[in-house]
């Protein structure tokens, strides 16, 4: 079949997204006078937990309400802290899903482990607590990641195993699981607050736990001396606090002070982007569209970052699914790069050139047998971009486009 581009964008006739995605600045009046006001008292960088550091740690106590926060340069910091900090390393592996940023694959290497590759579930982007419970051979941990908001069922992966889970919370600021904030159900979690996540500092990350042995080894790691001579209450740390253990992992505090004010704005995004897919959930039902989405209870909340749905019928040819949906203006995004089958996963002397650690460790390249639902949700599953400001017209036009484009897809392959 040949299609005509329409001037709106849309193949011809075919319904397509006409407004613009709708925005307001990532960073508003509050992110500048903020950055103005440390600019003039002329400390951009605080060695040790200095006011501005200490409200953005507090500000994540409260959301999670997690006992501790520890600020970081980035959320990849903050994740090899927090895996060094539950005990991970060359002994045994730590269990990792494919549907997740690389860092959350990397940063095992960071902490001198290596990663072991466990299927997600069936209709959701999470880890399996089933093939948890199946996986062959011996680790130190898991990482679970909250993948696109969706928060990972903690309660089922700690009933899987009797090992630390560390939460990747990258995708979900503020989400919820059976009442409970997420990063306060594993031994740590870990939030980025990079640009592209829902609350951002430009650059930066935090880790949450209740354990103040991981919470005091997470600071050996790369926070400076000034701050764990003050804090460092464990004889098996104190020697650590003439020195630390050579990283450089502080949070600058420009980027606190964005993150501060960005979170005081997140349960407003939050409400709005729930808004919209509700909205966007009713239109597409109307239109009878094979679309579900992974199932979030009336006891969690989801964190925004990209909205995963799933084609409920066999997607044969997802590049023409893609090709439809992004002539016809619907704003979806690609997953992330099949992290399993990258030559630095696949080859381990690629990646012992690296981490020569490696060669002495278990580490088997992730195989596809062992990743059937991941596979399967790589043809059969979307993200979407949902806005964070009202916008039910927008919402509107989306779910007729891609409705449209889902059905044309699926019947043309
Ligand atoms: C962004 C992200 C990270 C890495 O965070 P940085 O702040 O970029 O280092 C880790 N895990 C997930 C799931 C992410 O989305």
């Amino acid at each position: 079949m040949t299609d005509s581009a329409d001037p709106v964008g849309g193949s011809a006739g075919q319904p397509a997204v006409t407004l613009p995605f709708p925005r307001t600045a990532k960073y508003g009046a509050a992110e500048t006078e903020a950055v103005l006001a440390v600019m003039q008292e002329g400390h951009l960088s605080d060695i040790d937990r200095g006011p501005r550091i200490a409200a953005l740690e507090d500000a994540f106590t409260t959301l999670t309400g997690a006992q501790h926060a520890l600020s970081f340069n980035s959320g990849t910091a903050s994740l090899h802290s927090a895996l060094h900090g539950v005990g991970a390393g060359a002994h045994g592996g730590v269990v990792v899903s494919p549907m997740t940023w690389v860092s959350a694959i990397t940063a095992v290497f960071q902490a001198g482990s290596y990663p072991v590759f466990c299927d997600i579930e069936p209709a959701s982007p999470n880890l399996s607590a089933d093939s948890l419970a199946h996986l062959p051979g011996t680790y130190s941990a898991v990482l679970a990641t909250h993948a696109w908001g969706i928060p990972a069922r903690m309660d089922e992966l700690a009933s899987a195993t009797a090992l630390p889970i560390v939460e990747d919370c990258s995708h979900a600021h503020g989400a919820v699981y059976r009442g409970r904030p997420v990063g306060s159900w594993g031994a740590a979690g870990c939030f980025s607050l990079q640009e592209s996540k829902s609350v951002s500092g430009g650059e930066g990350g935090v880790m949450t736990t209740s354990n103040r042995q991981v919470y005091e080894r997470a600071l050996t790691l790369g926070h400076h001396p000034q701050r764990l001579q003050r804090e460092l209450t464990l004889a098996s740390l104190r020697p650590m606090a003439a020195s630390g253990a050579a990283y450089k992992y502080r949070m600058p505090v420009l980027s606190a002070v964005v993150a501060t004010e960005q979170l005081r704005g997140l349960p407003a995004r939050m409400k709005a982007a729930e808004a919209n897919l509700a909205t966007l959930r009713e239109v597409l039902a109307s239109f009878d569209a094979p679309i579900t989405f992974p199932v979030v209870d009336e006891t969690s909340v989801r964190g925004w970052y990209g909205t995963p749905l799933i084609i409920t019928l066999p997607v044969h040819d997802p590049q023409q699914l893609w090709d439809r949906l992004t002539q016809a203006k619907v704003p979806i995004r690609p997953l992330y790069e099949d992290w399993a089958n990258v030559p630095l996963l696949q080859h381990p002397d690629l990646a012992a050139r690296y981490w020569p650690h490696l060669a002495h460790t278990a580490y088997t390249p992730p195989s596809r047998q062992m990743l059937a639902n991941y596979y399967r949700a790589r043809r059969q599953m979307l993200i979407l971009k949902i806005p964070h400001i009202p916008a039910p017209d927008y919402m509107e036009q989306v779910a007729t486009a891609m409705a449209s484009a889902v059905h044309r897809a699926l019947s043309d392959s």
